[in-house]
């Protein structure tokens, strides 16, 4: 049975999709859910694990949404985002190497929502163009371009849940001697295939975990070298012999990178890893969030709820440490706020309040152990209050910080370590391949026992 509630959900990634998944078990579980229709721009799910070799616009004439390159294994350990009503053993029949390559996490997020059946709540190629706040109705009215049929439309919800994602919209700096560089200069969201600089002298730009795996990337398909330069502080990792760490970049001209430090280099390429910009130009301004990226964001209840109008969601806009299980948490939360499971407070300053006390806590530390374990107790905190599984959160910390420990020990090998599942507490095979010398990161040779 459904309500006669509407509900648009914008974007099918990995937030997305655990909105359709957290109603769904609702339904199965015999409550009435509102109606979902998810939006999703793309033709197929899965965010930006939905790999595409595009750059610039897609097929219908759109910026790109993914940033996602070939050969991309995850980043951190598959430990730290298991979902907790999903294992991978379920998924794939058996556990599976610690350090996943795209295509298996993509595999196994969509074998999830697959089993579940909610392809059909789905519009692809879909593209959210506004959404307005009808003060009097007391709903929303969407606008959609079809891009299949090339058609624009408008609809009309009691809530938004917007899960369009924060690491698509570059941010782009210039410096003094860009226009006139005799190479190639890409930000990191148009990067796609590290092979490309096999032979090559590459300058990443940045100090982000998008600069480390991109230039390690670079590393592992050949370049000739690799210089990181840093605004605030080093990377700090025992990097390969032919990997120097640099201060800021000051100016280039013709091929040389000039540093702060009164050092150069001649380089082929400059790939900037200089991060995302929360962008949403379907959003005017009395509904848009406007946040740096970090663990409290701005204006949003519980992390989730817009401040402003709380009729508004938004999921997965942190900074993340934890991603799938976190935006899982988020989303049976999300639900039951709609379901009227559970009350969001009426005041404003209460709510307000709320996003101040986390800001403040969050604020309390820099270290990075107090930050994931942060995000954890903030999973935690919202998961007490819904039926998602509970799972060990801790130990899903554990592998974080071990994790951390293993970069600082070889940070070209910490991909070879393995972890125990904490959600069936079974420990992960190590991969059959060290990570430098697995240069196929199929599917199916990544699962080869
Ligand atoms: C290079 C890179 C590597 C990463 N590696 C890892 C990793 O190893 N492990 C990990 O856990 N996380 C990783 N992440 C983090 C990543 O953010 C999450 O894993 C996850 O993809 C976030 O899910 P999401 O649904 O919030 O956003 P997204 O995955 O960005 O999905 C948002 C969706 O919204 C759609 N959309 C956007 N705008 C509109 C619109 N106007 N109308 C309709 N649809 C729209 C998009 O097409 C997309 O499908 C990585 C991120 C990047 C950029």
């Amino acid at each position: 049975m459904t309500m006669t509630k509407r509900v648009a959900v914008i974007g099918a990634g990995p937030s997305g999709l655990a909105q359709l998944r957290a109603f769904q078990s609702a339904a199965q579980k015999g409550a009435d859910i509102p109606e979902i229709v998810c939006f999703e721009k793309q033709s197929n799910w899965g965010g930006l694990w939905n790999y595409t070799w595009r750059t610039g616009v897609d097929e219908n004439g759109e910026p790109v949404h993914g940033s996602m390159y070939r050969y991309l294994w995850s980043n951190g350990p598959k430990e730290g985002l298991e979902f907790a009503d999903y294992s991978f053993e379920e998924h794939f029949g058996k556990q599976i190497a610690s350090y996943p390559p795209r295509a298996v996490l993509f595999d196994y997020i969509e074998g999830r929502v697959l089993k579940a059946n909610v392809r059909d709540w789905i519009r692809f190629s879909s593209v959210i163009r506004w959404v307005d706040y009808d003060e009097a109705a007391g709903d929303f009215e969407v606008t959609v371009h079809d891009m299949v049929a090339d058609r624009v439309y408008k609809e009309r919800f009691d809530h938004v849940i917007v899960a369009s994602g924060h690491f698509s919209s570059p941010n782009v700096p210039e410096y003094p001697g860009f226009d006139q560089f005799n190479g190639r200069i890409v930000h990191a969201h148009d990067f796609r295939d590290a092979r490309e600089f096999a032979g090559k002298d590459v300058l990443v730009v940045g100090s982000s975990y998008s600069a480390e795996d991109v230039g390690s990337q670079c590393w592992k398909y050949g370049a000739r070298s690799i210089t990181s330069c840093y605004r605030s502080a080093p990377m700090g990792f025992a990097w390969p012999d032919n990997w120097e760490e640099k201060p800021a970049m000051e100016k280039v001209v013709g091929k040389t990178v000039f540093f702060k430090d009164g050092t150069t280099k001649d380089v082929d390429a400059i790939i900037l890893c200089t991060g995302y910009r929360h962008y949403f130009p379907f959003l005017p301004d009395d509904l848009r969030l406007k946040t740096a990226n970090r663990l409290a964001t701005a204006d949003l209840y519980k992390g989730v709820a817009y401040v402003h109008n709380p009729k508004l969601f938004y999921l997965g806009m942190q900074d993340q440490w934890f991603t799938f299980n976190m935006f899982d948490a988020q989303a049976w939360y999300v639900r039951d706020i709609i379901l009227g499971r559970i009350a969001v407070p009426a005041d404003k300053q209460v709510l307000m309040a709320d996003v101040a006390e986390r800001e403040a806590r969050e604020e309390a530390s820099d270290d990075v152990k107090y930050a994931i374990t942060y995000q954890a107790d903030y999973i935690k905190e919202l998961i007490a209050d819904t039926d998602y599984p509970s799972f060990d959160v801790d130990g899903a910390t554990e592998a974080f910080l071990q994790w951390k420990k293993h970069k600082a020990q070889d940070i070209m090998a910490f991909r070879n370590n393995c972890y125990k599942s904490v959600i069936t507490g079974t420990m992960a095979p190590i991969h059959h391949t060290p990570w430098k010398d697995a240069l196929d990161d199929s599917m199916e040779a990544y699962l080869q026992n």
